[in-house]
């Protein structure tokens, strides 16, 4: 047998953004040996007429962190036709991490990322210290390929136990700081996360960790990085201002390593930010160093109930509630004086990531037959419908369903020129899917066939030949995954195999999968046929092969120590 599979008589279009040809790809021992008209035998043959044939995406903005443990898919990642992941991003991991220290990082994944804590209890196999030990307990038992940035908050625990959420650290602090990082450079990582949003908070109301560290702190770390030649920067600031962009641009210069910040995309709250930060961003490239604007191809949809909402955290009255007791939050919500202050916070002319627009606020969801006719209305609709404030009615018609009301906004992507121009822009990257985060309320797997099907066939935004460089050599590029990312002799046989007149992604829908029976999203895709990883057919039309076909992803810094070791 010549190969052990061959794609045969697909179109390749093969990451790089060269146009699209016809041709086989032949695959032994998990790599791409031979493309062209091949002739010889193979254990299996998927034939791949009418369809393309590309390498597997990456989905690097990711939080399966936990999920990996127990869904060693990462589902529904394959069925979007990802084969590699980056978990770690936003300064959240579970290394390194002191004996004890486990549940202060338990607690800020599950208010920030809104996971369920009984799932990450129960799910998640502690044991390891280094981020190295936490990469080698995933080898072996993954179906797609697995990579990590090392968290900030992790780090700053590791070293400061629980006063890393209530002060500055040592200069002798942040000198074991940096030995961490070192450390898990060298254990895999494939750079540093950090976490600097004013909005996210641990479960117990305090800030994350790495919200307080001195910016000294901060390009220390990451000096580690340029120290190392290895790894990316990854963050997260909470407001976006255009003065941000010449702090991406100062890291960048002052490390030489690629800087990846959320986020660009049209905002309803400041419609014209986009176009500023990508003029400004060019210089950084036109100088030579890398920050890397973060875009999604769907807009970033918030569903919410006032048992568990984040949208107004920017608000001190309405976040303070929310850390309330239910019982608690129910009285003030009711309370005439409550809400007069609720109502002055949001009219309060200032910046805000919230639009503050009740006609923008949909209501999915109602628990009691007599609301059932403002499912699909806006809170105002559903206020005029009332005869009341908007305010009001959103309050009221919670309070009367015991806060199980469900409603959804998008914060970003209305303006369809100004979002078909940034995913154009070579400063940008796509993806931004969030994956294992806030799984009861959202599932955006599916940001890279939304891409195929919406952006490329629908819109012509772009061609498919840029849209595939965009999913799959520009991220692995920029992340340093040597040997993944193209269609080529010698590369990884991570492939993903669709039909261009149909591929989409699906409406995400209900399951009880994960542990403690919590109930999560998961997204279906239409038109993507095959997803292979490492060779190994791991998603065939609608079913996992259970084969654990994944490798741990390890950066430069790993490669470079055992060099190092000879
Ligand atoms: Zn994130």
């Amino acid at each position: 047998m010549e190969y052990d599979l061959l794609v045969r008589g697909g179109r390749v279009v093969d990451g790089s953004g060269l146009p699209g040809y016809q041709a086989d790809v032949g695959v032994r021992d998990g790599q791409i040996v031979e493309i062209g008209r091949l002739k010889g035998s193979a254990a299996r043959t998927i034939d791949a007429a009418g369809l393309v044939v590309a390498p597997g995406f990456v989905d690097h903005h990711t939080h399966l962190d936990g999920q990996m443990f127990w869904d060693p898919y990462g589902t529904s990642e394959p069925q979007h036709g990802v084969t590699s992941v980056v978990m770690g991003n936003c300064g959240l991991t579970l290394a390194p991490v002191e004996p004890g220290g486990e549940d202060a990082l338990v607690k800020s994944f599950v208010r920030v990322e809104a996971m369920p804590r009984e799932a990450l209890q129960a799910g998640i196999p502690w044991g390891w210290r280094t981020y190295g030990d936490y990469l080698d307990r995933l080898e072996g038992r993954i179906g797609i390929n697995v990579g990590g940035l090392v968290g900030h908050i992790a780090v700053r625990h590791a070293v400061m136990g629980e006063e890393a959420v209530e002060r500055e650290a040592t200069e002798a602090e942040i000198a074991r700081m940096r030995a961490l990082v070192a450390e898990s450079l060298e254990g895999g990582a494939l750079g540093i996360s950090t976490n600097r949003n004013e909005r996210h908070f641990r479960e117990d109301g305090k800030p994350v960790s790495s919200r307080l560290a001195t910016q000294a702190e901060f390009d220390a770390l990451c000096d580690v990085l340029g120290d190392y030649n290895a790894g990316v920067i990854e963050t997260i600031l909470g407001l976006h201002t255009i003065e941000h962009v010449d702090w991406y641009d100062a890291l960048a210069r002052r490390t030489a390593r690629p800087v990846i910040w959320q986020s660009v995309l049209h905002r309803w709250a400041q419609p014209d930010l986009w176009r500023q930060q990508l003029d400004r961003v060019s210089r950084t490239f036109a100088d030579g160093y890398r920050a890397y604007g973060l875009t999604n191809t769907v807009p970033i949809v918030q569903r919410f109930t006032l048992q568990n909402v984040q949208a107004f955290d920017e608000f001190p009255t309405w976040k303070n509630l929310m850390f309330l007791p239910e019982i608690v939050r129910k009285q003030a919500l009711a309370d005439p004086e409550t809400r007069a202050k609720l109502r002055a916070e949001l009219a309060v002319e200032r910046h805000t990531i919230f639009h503050r627009r009740w006609d923008l606020i949909q209501v999915s969801h109602v628990e009691r037959p007599e609301h059932a006719a403002y499912v699909g209305k806006s809170v105002a609709e559903m206020a005029a419908l009332r005869g009341q404030d908007p305010l009001d009615a959103f309050l009221d018609v919670s309070l009367a369903e015991d806060l199980q009301t469900g409603f959804w906004t998008a914060l970003t992507g209305g303006d369809l020129d100004a979002t078909g121009a940034i995913l154009r822009s070579p400063y940008v990257l796509v993806g931004l899917s969030d994956a294992g985060a806030h799984v009861e309320f959202d599932a955006a797997f599916g940001y890279g066939t939304t891409l195929l099907g919406l952006w490329v066939r629908e819109r012509g935004v772009m061609s498919l030949e840029q849209a595939i460089y965009k999913l799959t050599f520009q991220v692995a590029s920029v992340y340093g995954l040597e040997g993944r990312g193209l269609i080529r002799p010698g590369y990884a046989a991570d492939l993903t195999i669709f039909d261009p007149a149909t591929v989409n992604a699906g409406e995400p829908e209900w399951v009880t999968d994960f542990p403690a029976n919590t109930r999560r999203l998961a997204q279906p895709s239409v038109g993507l046929h095959y997803t292979v990883v490492n060779g190994e057919v791991v998603y065939e039309d609608g079913r996992l092969s259970g084969a654990l076909a994944g490798h741990v992803l390890r950066g430069a810094g790993a490669r470079e120590r055992s060099v190092a070791a000879g």
